[in-house]
């Protein structure tokens, strides 16, 4: 049986392999595209975030810088605001609006007073307000701080007009702590860190906080064996140009994005590092192999069911095509799909094969008589017996019915056949039907493969071995023989076409004269078919007559040639030509015909014929079958005139008491009994013996076959009255033979 569970198998795990390797590769080139996708997207994101950064910055400052303008502006317009009797409250009163902490007015004596109502003298250095007077803003990280609060605080200065009275300048500073909503901007990306720095890499603003001194600084210390594009940046930076660069902090690999902010060169910066890029990458590549091998599970267990259901259909199938359902054991085809082993093995062990066609006599009766159960059971039985006998490498197999085909391996013919009858005889001997032994008969047809010869060759050569060996009554096995069934071949070949041979005459009359050993002159001629064929030319009756004999077809003919030699002896006596007897051999069959006589001699009457032209020639066998008959007829035959002869003398059990009561006007000695004379002399003393007791018995004797002097000489001394040989002439066609005859008249 093919090993489905191992193939089954073998094709799962190779799909399991490759549906592995195929989601690792896959997940490995998807997770590196996704993680170079990501930070591509991310530094876009990281670019717009930080010029978003940037821009926001500058909006808070340029608004905080309206706001202390028009504090600024307030504060010109109205000199009692000015009144530091009023100063303090007002701006505590407008601190309530703005973001400032802290706000301030430094009248240019230098002195300072503080919206929480302290004093100071020169808070702001000259320096500041000369700034501030000269682009009416001024901005700075670095602010005198006056405790720790306002330490890293940013400080505003406007500076306050007035025509008549000297510049007065109002300032303010805003915590770190009110860009805080601004700086932190979790957005799409992780962004790990904003910060407003200076061209020198001076933290303005972080959040968190971080970087207290130089970023530039940081991050160099961070990695100082890994490039970072310092001089890159100042360039950009001088140039007024923001950008973004990639760079290692302390092991980690970050992107740092730099924008310009419109005040004092300082640029907003946004830090992402790539770690969570990755992170975002793996969830994403872990996502699609979640989903990817849930597919591949589902398709697993589609695939599974699809494996288990094919595979119990090809069980099925197999059983189908391969099991005889009564047996449960081969069936052909399984036989067929293991004798190329088969032959495989034997020729390795030096041995011959032979098909064996088993065939269960009668079968179809004994079914009927015991009943199909029991009959199956039988089937069952034998093919069990079968099976038990094989040997390694041998095959047996129910083909249909009541007919087993076996393959078995032998060293001789000897073997072969021993095997063979032990097989059958304990078939015939050991099959039951209710204990009781079972009238079983077995034949068997046997071909032994020569060649490589195709197996329905083989399977039908061993079916013809097998009719033979019915047709061989009392034989239980037969091997193919090529002989054999190219001569039944050509007895089909040969009862295909008589029919239409006689119907188109080409069975054709010979005459071989006979010849007196007394005068030498033609007494007699003998009748013998020949068969003209169309395609095979001239058939001699040794072929056919056997098998016309078979058939019953010869009857037909003989009454042919009958029929033909009256009408030649009809023709000639019409012309006044002269005849000679005319003998004309009939087939044993014709004792069967009780019209036989009647039929013949009518012939010979209604042609006007004279019968004593006529003699009929029976062979051997025929008058030593049945003599009772044998006397009728010879009796009938001689009561209608004819002369009857025995043919073939000597060829069989020749028994001169059954031919002592038998009346023959003539006895024809074989040829085959006259060549046996020739080379043994006691034959020839036993021959010399039986003409002398036949002439007494008033027979006249003819030797047929004379083909020598010695044996015309011999057979003229022992007393033969006429020669039938190709030393005096062949069988004749009409024509020739009329020639003869016209010579014989001088
Ligand atoms: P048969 O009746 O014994 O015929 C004599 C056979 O011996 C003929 O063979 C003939 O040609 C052959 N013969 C004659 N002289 C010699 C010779 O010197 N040497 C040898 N070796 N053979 C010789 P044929 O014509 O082949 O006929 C063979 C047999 O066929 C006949 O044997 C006869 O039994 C049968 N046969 C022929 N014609 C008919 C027929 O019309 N009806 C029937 N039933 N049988 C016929
Ligand atoms: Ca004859
Ligand atoms: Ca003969």
């Amino acid at each position: 049986m093919i090993n489905y569970k191992k193939k089954g198998f073998k094709r799962t795990f190779a799909f399991f392999l490759v549906a592995a390797l195929l989601v690792v590769t896959g997940s490995v080139v998807y997770w590196r595209e996704v993680t170079h996708r990501l930070q591509q997207d991310a530094q876009v994101i990281l670019e717009a975030t930080g010029k978003e950064l940037a821009a926001d910055v500058t909006r808070i400052i340029s608004s905080q810088q309206k706001i202390l303008t028009t504090l600024a502006i307030s504060l010109e317009d109205d000199p009692v605001l000015r009144h530091p009797h009023h100063l303090i409250s007002y701006l505590q009163d407008q601190n309530k609006y703005n973001l400032f902490t802290l706000t301030g007015y430094q009248f240019p004596d230098g002195k300072t007073i503080f919206s929480d109502g302290k004093e100071q003298q020169n808070f702001l250095s000259q320096g500041i307000i000369e700034a501030a007077r000269k682009d009416n803003f001024f901005l700075s990280h670095e602010n005198a701080p006056r405790s720790d609060e306002e330490r890293g605080s940013l400080l505003l200065v406007v500076p306050v007009k007035n025509k008549k009275q000297p510049w007065g300048t109002i300032f303010a500073m805003q915590p770190v702590s009110s860009y805080k909503k601004t700086m932190d901007r979790p957005l799409l990306t992780d962004i790990k860190l904003s910060m407003v720095i200076n061209q020198q890499g001076d933290v303005i603003l972080s959040h968190p906080p971080a970087f207290d001194n130089n970023m530039f600084a940081v991050i160099e210390s961070s990695a100082p064996d890994k490039k970072f594009p310092k001089e890159e940046i100042h360039q950009k930076m001088a140039e007024g140009k923001g950008g973004i660069f990639g760079y290692i902090f302390r092991g980690e690999r970050r992107f740092l994005s730099y924008h310009p902010i419109e005040y004092n060169g300082w640029y907003a910066v946004a830090i992402l590092p790539a770690a969570s890029i990755a992170k975002k990458a793996q969830f994403l590549v872990l996502m699609s192999m979640v989903i990817c091998l849930s597919i591949i599970s589902v398709l697993a267990v589609l695939l599974a069911f699809i494996l288990w259901s094919e595979r119990k259909n090809s069980k099925a199938l197999y059983k189908v095509g391969f099991v005889d359902p009564l047996t449960q054991r081969d069936n052909l085809n399984s036989f067929q799909l293991k004798f190329p082993a088969s032959v495989t093995t034997s020729k390795a062990q030096d041995k011959q094969i032979a098909i064996i066609l088993l065939n269960l006599n009668r079968f179809k009766a004994l079914n009927d008589i015991y009943g199909l159960t029991q009959g199956d059971n039988v089937l069952c039985e034998v093919a069990r017996m079968l099976q038990e006998e094989l040997l390694a490498g041998e095959l047996c197999c129910r083909i249909v019915a009541d007919r087993f085909l076996l393959l078995l391996s032998f060293a001789n013919r000897g073997e072969l056949t021993g095997r063979i009858e032990k097989l059958v005889g304990q078939i015939e001997k050991n099959c039951h039907v209710a204990d009781e032994p079972l009238p079983l008969s077995v034949t068997c047809g046997v071909y032994v493969m020569e060649e490589e010869t195709p197996f329905y060759i083989m399977l039908d050569r061993a079916h013809l071995a097998l009719d033979t060996a019915k047709q061989q009554a009392g034989s239980r096995y037969a091997f193919y023989d090529r002989e054999y069934l190219q001569k039944m071949v050509t007895e089909k070949r040969i009862e295909s076409n008589m029919e239409t041979a006689l119907t188109q005459r080409q069975f054709k009359v010979y005459l071989q004269p006979k010849y007196s050993f007394k005068t030498g002159r033609m007494v007699g001629a003998e009748a013998l078919v020949r068969w003209q064929h169309p395609t095979q030319g001239m058939i001699r009756p040794d072929w056919f007559i056997p098998v016309f004999e078979k058939n019953g077809f010869v009857l037909k003919l003989d009454q042919y040639i009958w029929q033909e030699i009256i009408s030649f002896l009809k023709k000639r006596q019409e012309a006044h030509l002269p005849v000679v007897p005319i003998g004309v051999n009939f087939s044993r069959l014709h004792l069967d015909d009780p019209q036989f006589i009647e039929t013949i001699s009518a012939a010979a009457q209604s042609a006007g014929v004279e019968t004593r032209w006529l003699e009929v020639e029976l062979t051997e066998s025929v008058v030593f079958g049945d003599a009772k008959r044998m006397k009728q007829v010879l009796d009938g035959l001689h009561a209608k005139g004819f002369s009857v002869a025995m043919d073939d003398f000597g060829a069989g059990y020749s028994s001169l008491n059954v031919l002592k009561n038998l009346d023959f006007d003539c006895v024809k000695l074989d040829k085959e009994f006259l060549a046996r004379g020739e080379t043994n002399p006691r034959m020839r003393q036993v021959i010399s013996g039986l003409v002398k007791m036949i002439k007494e018995l008033d027979s006249k004797i003819v030797a047929e076959g004379v083909e020598t002097e010695e044996q015309a000489a011999f057979l003229r001394d022992i007393g033969c009255d006429t020669a039938q040989g190709f030393l005096y002439s062949r069988p004749l066609p009409l024509e020739e033979f009329e020639a003869k005859l016209e010579e014989e008249k001088k």
